[in-house]
């Protein structure tokens, strides 16, 4: 899983302005870490209305709640012609079908 970086934030542990980092998640929440000097971890995660709260601060920081499964974008496909009938092979005559039905013979 990428950790791409949504933004930074102003670490509230050691104030370094935009020192900490916003990645989402496991479940594609915010959650920060500070890479200037103290390495404080920030999770936002694991509270909707905190989430909430977060993005509306900072817009660039909400983009999933959790990923939807399924959901899958419609497409059209085309429908394949129905198959050509296949000729219809008319029964041969089985040449042995004497020996199968043997005409009874009184
Ligand atoms: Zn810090």
């Amino acid at each position: 899983m990428s950790k791409e970086i949504l933004g930074h934030i102003d670490c509230p542990a050691c104030g370094t302005v935009k020192g900490m980092r916003i990645t989402h998640d496991k479940n594609a929440e915010p959650f920060g870490f500070c890479e200037a000097e103290c390495g404080q971890q920030l999770r936002i995660g694991g509270n909707p209305r905190r989430v909430q709260q977060f993005v509306k601060r900072h817009p660039w920081a909400g983009t999933v709640t959790a990923p939807t499964p399924a959901v899958k974008p419609v497409t059209v496909t085309p429908t394949a012609p129905p198959p050509a009938p296949k000729p219809v092979k008319k029964p041969v005559a089985n040449p042995f079908d004497f020996l199968l039905h043997p005409k009874a013979t009184a």
